[in-house]
C-alpha cells in the first residue's frame, strides 16, 4: 500500500486550472494551490518569442520597448489567442510540477470555464490544454467549481447563488443538486471598472492613464458606497493636451462615480437572475444569501452595497480569489464521485 502510494505520488498527475481573464491558479492533487499568477505573457515582436510569462510579463505593462507586447491570452474569461494561451499554459503547468517538486508528466487535468460559453470556445480550452502536454481534460463551470470550493451543500436540494467576479466576466449563477439552476454571465467586471477609471480621468482630468495606474488606484481607494473618512490618492498620466506627464490628486468619491453605472449594471442582472429563477428556489437564496468570489468581489462596500439592493444576506467568501481552484481540487481528489458535475464529457472516465 505504501508502495502504491509512493508510486501513485511521484507518477500519477492530477491538476486543477483555474484559467482566468486575470489570472491561473494551479492546484495539484494531494499537495494543494501551488500556483498563482497573471495570465500574461510578454512576446517579442521581432523574433515571435516569449521573453516572459505571468507575473515577470505583468510587470512588464505599460513599460515594454515597442517590439515587446505584452499579451492577455484570454479576454472577457475566454481563449482569444490561441497559441499565446498553450504556451502559457505549458510554462505554468512546468511551474506547477517545480513548485510541487514532481514531473507533471501528461496531467490529468480538471478546467473551470465560465458559463454559457460556445462549444467552440470550450474546445479551445481543452485544446491548449491538450497541446500543453495534458492526458486527459475534464470541465467544470466555474459557479460549481466555487461551490464546492466553498464547501456549498451543491447536492442538496437547496438552492444557493453564487457571484464571481473576476476581471473580464462576472458570473451569476444558482446551483442546485449538482447542477446550475439558473445563470448569467456579463463582461462587468474588474477589468471593465478599470476601463471605467480611465476614461473618468481622461474626461474630468483630461488625463490619459495606465490601466495598471488605474487597477492601482481602484484596489487602493475605491469603494462602491460611501464608507468613513474619504480618502485621496495621487496618480501620475500623460497630459492629453501637452502630451507630458502630470499628476492630479484622485478621490474615492471620484472613483465612484466613474464606476457607477457598472455597478448598476451588475445590480440589475443579480436582479435578473433572481427573477428568472423558480421562487422556492429564490427563497433558499434568501433565506442563505448569496456568496461573492473572485478578485473583483474585493472592492470595499460591495457587500453591503448589495445587501440594501437585494435585501438578503450578502457573504463575502474569505479567500474568495481561490474559490474556484479549491473547488477544481475538491473534484480532483475525488473524480468519480464527482463526474456528474463535470461537463463536455469528452474524455471519459471510468464507470461510478
Ligand atoms: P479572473 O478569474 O478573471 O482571473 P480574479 O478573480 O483573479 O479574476 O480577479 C481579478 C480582478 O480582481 C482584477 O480585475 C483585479 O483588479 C480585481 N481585484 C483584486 N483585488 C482587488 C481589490 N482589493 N479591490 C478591488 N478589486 C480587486
Ligand atoms: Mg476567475
Amino acid at each position: 500500500m505504501a508502495m502504491l502510494n509512493w508510486f501513485n505520488n511521484i507518477f500519477s498527475s492530477d491538476i486543477g486550472i483555474d484559467l482566468g481573464t486575470s489570472n491561473t491558479l494551479i492546484y495539484v492533487k494531494g499537495q494543494g494551490i501551488v500556483l498563482s499568477e497573471p495570465s500574461m505573457v510578454a512576446v517579442n515582436q521581432k523574433t515571435g518569442r516569449v521573453v516572459a510569462v505571468g507575473t515577470d510579463a505583468k510587470l512588464m505593462v505599460g513599460r515594454t520597448p515597442a517590439h515587446i507586447e505584452a499579451i492577455s491570452p484570454l479576454t472577457g474569461s475566454v481563449i482569444s489567442n490561441f497559441e499565446v494561451a498553450e504556451e502559457m499554459l505549458s510554462y505554468f503547468i512546468k511551474r506547477a510540477g517545480d513548485a510541487a517538486k514532481k514531473r507533471l508528466l501528461r496531467p490529468r487535468v480538471v478546467v473551470s470555464v465560465p458559463t454559457g460559453i460556445t462549444n467552440v470556445e470550450r474546445r479551445a480550452v481543452r485544446d491548449a490544454i491538450k497541446n500543453a502536454g495534458a492526458r486527459e481534460v475534464h470541465i467544470v463551470e466555474v459557479p460549481m467549481a466555487a461551490a464546492l470550493g466553498i464547501r456549498l451543500p451543491v447536492h442538496d436540494p437547496v438552492g444557493s447563488m453564487i457571484i464571481d467576479i473576476g476581471g473580464g466576466t462576472t458570473d451569476i449563477a444558482v446551483v442546485s443538486l449538482g447542477g446550475i439552476v439558473k445563470s448569467k454571465i456579463l463582461p462587468i467586471a474588474g477589468d471593465k471598472l478599470n476601463a471605467d477609471i480611465m476614461s473618468y480621468v481622461r474626461d474630468e482630468f483630461k488625463i490619459l492613464l495606465g490601466e495598471k495606474t488605474a487597477e492601482d488606484v481602484k484596489i487602493q481607494i475605491g469603494s462602491v458606497q460611501k464608507d468613513g473618512p474619504p480618502k485621496e490618492a495621487t496618480i501620475r498620466g500623460r497630459d492629453l493636451v501637452t502630451g507630458l506627464p502630470r499628476e492630479v490628486i484622485i478621490t474615492d468619491a471620484d472613483i465612484r462615480e466613474a464606476i457607477t453605472h457598472s455597478i448598476s449594471i451588475l445590480i440589475d442582472s443579480i436582479k435578473e437572475v433572481l427573477e428568472s429563477t423558480p421562487p422556492e428556489v429564490v427563497s433558499d437564496v434568501m433565506r442563505r444569501g448569496i456568496v461573492l468570489v473572485g478578485g473583483g468581489s474585493l472592492i470595499s462596500g460591495l457587500p453591503e452595497l448589495l445587501e440594501r439592493e437585494l435585501e438578503m444576506p450578502i457573504h463575502l467568501e474569505e479567500e474568495p480569489k481561490t474559490a474556484v481552484i479549491r473547488g477544481a481540487g475538491v473534484i480532483l481528489e475525488d473524480l468519480i464521485r464527482y463526474s456528474e458535475i463535470l461537463i463536455d464529457n469528452e474524455d471519459e472516465l471510468p464507470p461510478r
